[in-house]
């Protein structure tokens, strides 16, 4: 019997969040609406509607309720029993107006939300979070009739462009299929030469997508917080790095990556297929015994080895990967930072240009984290080296977690959190990573490429803002340019 192929898909479906919705208008009806339903009709977003629990109960209670009545029948309703308009849903506006322009008496008016900037905190602004949640409740590509609104340039992920030279070929159409690219990603030790025997291979596992949750780093609250990421990392092919065991047998659920920084072997270790060493708080001269011990009880096993993103480690890094890590986690910091202070794309550029150097770039698997919270960091990110990113922050703004703070070595929550409906919570991770997933399929597709593995320290496939604009600086005299204030 011949396996049945599948094309790897992640299901999404709608699971709006309606506990905290971040909107940017207010919609207000004023008190003398005549409930002529006009606005209902003119809203294509369902802005406004009646009060349906009210319409129920006057349909199922008789109007007249006299002591000798022997009907129990309702009666039926008159246009005075029509219900009254619900309370509008702000959160749907789009700010078309149509529905003040048509309210027959002027009853409705739109106003600025003085909460919508109060989001985040002094980096994370409130538009990065609605584009997350919107990402979230839809599992769709957000789209603005005016194209992109982000900036054009700047530091970090703003100063990188991507070539889409090939975007003229509508025959490479990741999202509806046309044209089969692939995203799957395989972690571990890639040998360097063809192996006639096939018991000398190396440990990998290979994952649907280059994105896995990191909830290692994540604040543990609320407690079902792990369970939902889980469940949509099993459900969507790839992997979670997880601290806290879950229920008795914890990592019975195969997308769990334990994350522990014991490099002795507690017993649980030695039964996984994959786990992680966490190098954090050691020094790097300690890294490769460190390594070796755990290693030792377990060859067979998969360990991602997890150390501080920052380019004065690079040597330690290419020692590492010499020795035979199969899997590097370099972590920035929330805001995307490494630890000598470069953005994470910059030294991450740095790092993987070193190991291509030491001769060893191809045989190991870099995952990335820190910072990546918007669909485009996914495809910069590899780019510039990665192979694999891990998802933290971008999880919990998905989860309608708006208010923290991101300067600090450890992620504050500093305002309420109304957690979604555990039924729609794992849905909305599956969302967000079917919706970052397209938007990498529509770059790959514009890329030319078929294969996400390909993309990993493609930096030829990038423009850089810093660069271009030296180029363009350059055409003209230094004279010419301090004379005109348009070259800056
Ligand atoms: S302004 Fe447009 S989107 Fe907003 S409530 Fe009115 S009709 Fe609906
Ligand atoms: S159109 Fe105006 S008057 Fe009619 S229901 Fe809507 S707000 Fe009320």
């Amino acid at each position: 019997m011949t396996a049945r192929f599948h094309r790897y898909r992640i299901a999404t479906r709608n699971a709006p969040l309606t506990a905290a919705p971040i909107f940017r208008t207010i919609v207000n009806r004023a008190d003398f609406c005549i409930n002529c339903g006009i606005c209902q009709s003119a809203c294509p977003y369902d802005v406004h509607e009646r009060q349906v629990a009210s319409l129920e109960l006057r349909v199922s209670s008789p109007k007249t309720s006299a002591p000798d009545s022997l009907s129990s029948n309702p009666q039926p309703l008159s246009w005075l029993d029509v219900p009254k308009m619900a309370d509008p849903k702000s959160h749907n506006c789009t700010n078309c107006f149509h529905c003040v322009n048509e309210c027959p008496v002027g009853a409705l008016s739109l106003s600025g939300n003085p909460d919508f900037h109060t989001q985040g905190d002094d980096f994370y602004k409130t538009e990065a979070i609605t584009a997350v949640i919107f990402e979230a409740d839809s599992g769709r590509v957000p789209v603005s009739g005016a194209g992109y609104r982000g900036p054009f340039a700047g530091e970090g992920f703003d100063g990188i462009w991507t070539d889409m030279s090939e975007i003229v070929r509508p025959t490479r159409d990741g999202i509806h299929g046309r044209e089969w690219i692939s995203t799957a990603v395989t972690l571990g030790r890639r040998p360097k030469w063809a192996l006639i025997n096939q018991s000398e291979a190396p440990a990998n596992i290979e994952i649907g997508i280059p994105m896995i949750f990191n909830a290692a780093d994540l604040p543990a609250v609320p407690p079902e917080l792990l369970d939902w990421i889980l469940k949509a990392s099993l459900e969507t092919q790839t992997l979670t790095l997880a601290r806290a065991p879950i229920g008795k047998e914890p990592w019975k659920n195969p997308s769990a990556v334990l994350s522990s920084a014991d490099a002795s072997l507690p017993e649980y270790f030695s039964s996984l297929k994959i786990s992680e060493l966490d190098l954090t708080g050691r020094a790097p001269d300690q890294w490769l015994d460190c390594w070796r011990q755990r290693k030792k009880h377990n060859p067979k096993a998969l360990l991602i080895v997890k150390a501080p993103l920052d380019t004065r480690l690079v040597k330690t890094y290419g020692q590492l990967a010499l020795a035979g890590v199969e899997t590097l986690h370099l972590r920035g910091s929330w805001r995307g930072l490494a630890l000598c202070g470069k953005h994470l794309t910059d030294a991450l550029r740095l790092i993987d240009d070193h190991l291509i150097d030491a001769g060893v770039r191809d045989e190991i698997t870099l995952i990335v984290s820190g910072g990546i919270t918007a669909a485009e960091h996914v495809p910069k990110t590899l780019l510039c080296g990665a192979d694999v990113v891990a998802l933290d922050l971008a999880v919990l703004m998905a989860l309608g977690a708006t208010r923290f703070d991101s300067s600090g070595k450890t992620l504050k929550l500093t305002g309420p959190w109304l957690p979604p409906d555990p039924k729609i919570a794992a849905q909305r991770l599956k969302n967000l990573l079917g919706s970052w997933r397209d938007q990498l399929l529509e770059i790959l597709g514009a890329m030319g490429m078929r294969d996400v593995q390909r993309t990993a320290g493609e930096t030829g496939r990038m423009l850089l803002n810093e660069e271009l604009d030296k180029e363009f600086r350059g055409l003209f005299s230094p004279a010419q340019a301090a004379d005109d204030p348009r070259y800056g």
